[in-house]
């Protein structure tokens, strides 16, 4: 048996299309600030992709750039202005940050109701209550890969390896939210080949390159992987094996073209639904958490 490829590529550019008409049909611009503190190589290309996606969806974009010795007070007032400015419906602080500069203080100075990436305690509470919040961008990407796969999620048997709180554990509320049975492992789980055997979904964000192997894949289950990773060649990986598990799994994401592409697409429609619930057009549109979750 070979899994059903699942094309984290074209999904993203489906969904980044569907934002782009549903922003043009509310006759909203959504308004997205990008805050970039320092000059780590890595975020400057985050942000720049971020920022390219954004405009060809049509949004308002702007970077703003700070310097790597910017202190936490002035950072706090850069936050300070933008949760005061109506044109502004996303604020995006890419991380990390400066070693100074404490994240959690950040986070919790963002808006909850422009934190677009979903890491404000307000939003992580909302989601872990199965209420509707902000969910952060790759997580939902997930959760919009399995739907748009039509992996029935009703009962089944889940897998989530990684419990972090950009990943794992957002993954788990949402695949709770979506009626799954939800095992959540991590680093002191024990045997986990046998949980994932027992699994009919696994996914694997643990940022540990090829640790997913074949026989712990379930004939026929369906494997997510968030990770990625190089391997000893310098080549992008993913947390599982994937030579060994196509030959188990009944559909599987690459890495890379999976999971990746999923994360700027998610971040483009939680500012649309950040933009379309603070100016209160088509309220129709806002959703509770449990179908945001599709
Ligand atoms: P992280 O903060 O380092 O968390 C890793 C999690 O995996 C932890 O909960 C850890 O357990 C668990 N873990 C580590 N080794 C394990 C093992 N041998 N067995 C079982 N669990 C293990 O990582 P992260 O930020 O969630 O990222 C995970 C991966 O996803 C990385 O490869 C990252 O690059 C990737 N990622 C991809 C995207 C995307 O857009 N596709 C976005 C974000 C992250 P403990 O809690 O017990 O330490």
């Amino acid at each position: 048996m070979s899994a059903r490829i699942i094309d984290g590529r074209a999904v993203a550019a489906a969904l980044r299309a569907e934002v782009a008409a549903r922003a043009a049909a509310t006759g909203c611009t959504p308004g997205l600030v990008v805050v970039l503190v320092g000059d780590d190589p890595a975020s400057a290309v985050y942000v720049r992709n971020k920022d390219r996606a954004a405009r060809e969806a049509g949004f308002a974009v702007r970077t703003v750039r700070l310097p790597a010795t910017t202190g936490e007070a002035a950072l706090l007032g850069t936050i300070a202005a933008l949760n005061a400015d109506p044109a502004v419906d996303g604020i995006l602080v890419q991380l990390p940050l400066p070693g100074a500069i404490r994240t959690g203080a950040v986070i919790e100075a963002i808006d909850p109701a422009k934190d677009v990436d979903g890491f404000h305690p307000l939003n992580v509470g909302r989601l872990a209550r199965g209420e509707a919040a902000l969910v952060p961008c790759t997580p939902r990407g997930v959760m919009r890969l399995l739907a748009a796969s039509e992996v029935a999620l009703r009962g089944a048997r889940a897998l989530v390896l990684g419990r972090s709180a950009i990943g794992g554990r957002p993954l788990a509320a949402l695949l709770t939210a979506a009626d799954a049975t939800v095992t959540l492992a991590h680093s002191q789980s024990r045997d986990l080949p046998a949980e994932c055997r027992r699994a009919e979904i696994v996914i694997a964000a643990t940022g540990r390159a090829g640790m997913v192997r074949g026989d712990w894949i379930a004939p026929g289950a369906v494997v997510i992987d968030v990770g990625i990773n190089r391997d000893a060649e310098g080549r992008l990986c993913g947390d599982v094996a994937y030579a060994e598990c196509v030959g188990h799994a009944g559909a599987i994401t690459p890495v890379p073209g999976g999971v990746g592409p999923m994360t700027i697409a998610c971040l483009l429609e939680n500012t649309l639904v950040a933009a379309i619930a603070r100016r209160g057009v088509q309220k129709s549109e806002q959703r509770p958490a449990r179908s945001q979750s599709p």
